[in-house]
């Protein structure tokens, strides 16, 4: 089945296309500045269109170009807030688009992009089934007590406010990964899993399923991260706002101009990484508060699992620095948790085990990948609820 994934930005698309049962990625792209007014191209990539049914026709015309008279068989979407509804991906029709949209104000950045990305397919390949894939929906499953924020009940029922998580797709796709590298069925799997990117998050998992994560309302929760700050005290937004900064002001220094970026000056872990090892103090810092964040997450997850029986690393930090890694194993001997400064350091894109043959329990490094795990959701939903029209 040949299967194009499509992640559509508010002014980007990204896509792939895949040969699910192969696992191999036919051809892929990046189209920026949507809607942006200017047409000119630069470095391989193709720039510039209206919007998003012009981007869909520059990426008809590069697939066609790699697939000649092969044809996609569906699409899957990455959309990013499938709210209380989407527990698991679903096949597209009209009143799934509507109900995507309804979700709107709960993530205006992406969801009315993932809307416009749907509609146009729609038009433009009216025959080809569309699925929907949640960056939510895997963190259907955590219990109330720890979806609830401890709020006046009307903020949760009039406007939808509780603890949703996201990188969902990411967390299941590597817990089912790492539960096969160590032998166990997946629905079996207890483990802790951080996926660290310049978007971070951590999941607890029980039995297979999300039990608890630190993303909440929105992607700003918990961790510290490129430019997001994760935690902070509410009461910071409320003394700026009275200080006489905007909404938008105080939503921009949280999102952009914070984490990594605001501790070291830099929201690359490998510039801050290189920084601190050349005695910039800040930058060592940095990798200080981060790496003690995630510790403490991960040892209250530890007891969200009820006691976790793996840690996970996963995204570009988390398979890629061994530094980073490092840092946060060395705050976690009080579980019983080692690495192995060997393992730790190899380089490679196979899921591993990192940690000592004494620790108490395994640490493994998985690589993540959302674009393979859409496409195979999609290929499973289409197999299984597709009629053709
Ligand atoms: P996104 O959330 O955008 O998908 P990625 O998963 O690609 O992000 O992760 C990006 C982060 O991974 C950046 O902070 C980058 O510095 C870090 N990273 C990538 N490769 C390495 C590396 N070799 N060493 C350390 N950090 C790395």
């Amino acid at each position: 089945m040949l299967v194009l994934v499509i992640n559509s930005g508010s002014s980007s698309l990204k896509y792939q296309v895949r040969n699910v049962e192969k696992g191999s990625v036919l051809t892929e792209g990046l189209i920026e500045e949507i809607g942006m007014g200017n047409g000119g191209g630069g470095d391989g990539e193709i720039e510039g269109p209206r919007d998003h049914a012009e981007a869909l026709e520059q990426v008809d015309a590069a697939i066609h170009h790699v697939l000649g008279d092969r044809k996609l068989d569906a699409v899957g979407h990455r959309v990013v807030h499938g709210g209380e509804r989407f527990a698991e991906p679903v096949l597209v029709n009209n009143e799934i688009t509507r109900a995507i949209e309804r979700l709107n104000p709960l993530a205006p950045l992406h969801n009315p992009a993932n809307v416009l990305g749907i509609r146009a397919i729609a038009r433009k390949w009216p025959e080809l089934p569309q699925v929907a894939v949640f960056d939510t929906a895997f963190h259907r499953t955590l219990p109330e007590h720890a979806w609830r924020y401890a709020l006046p009940d009307s903020l949760y029922t009039n406007h939808g406010i509780r603890r949703y998580g996201f990188h969902g797709t990411s967390h299941e796709y590597v817990a089912q990964r790492a539960a096969a590298l160590l032998g166990v069925p997946d629905e079996e799997f207890d483990g802790v899993i951080a996926h660290l990117g310049n978007g971070a998050s951590v999941t607890a998992i029980r039995g297979g399923k999300s039990v608890d994560t630190s993303m909440g309302f929105t992607p700003l929760e918990g961790l510290v991260m490129g430019t997001r700050s994760g935690d902070v005290d509410p009461s910071i937004l409320v003394f700026l706002a009275r200080a006489g900064w905007s909404t938008e002001d105080i939503d921009s220094m949280l999102n952009r101009e914070s984490g990594l970026r605001a501790l070291a000056g830099n929201n690359d872990m490998r510039s801050v990484v290189e920084a601190a090892e050349s005695g910039d103090a800040k930058a060592a810092m940095a990798l200080a508060v981060a790496s003690y964040r995630l510790a403490k997450y991960i040892g209250g997850y530890h007891v969200a699992v009820g006691g976790a029986k793996a840690l996970v690393f996963t995204a570009g930090i988390g398979e890629n620095s061994h530094q980073f890694r490092a840092l946060v194993g060395e705050r976690l001997g009080a579980l019983g948790i080692e690495l192995d400064a060997g393992l730790n350091r190899e380089r490679s894109k196979e899921p591993r085990v990192i940690s000592t043959g004494g620790s108490d329990i395994p640490v493994l490094v998985v690589p993540t990948d959302e674009e393979r795990a859409i496409a195979e959701a999609t290929a499973a939903v289409v197999e299984r609820s597709w009629v053709a029209p």
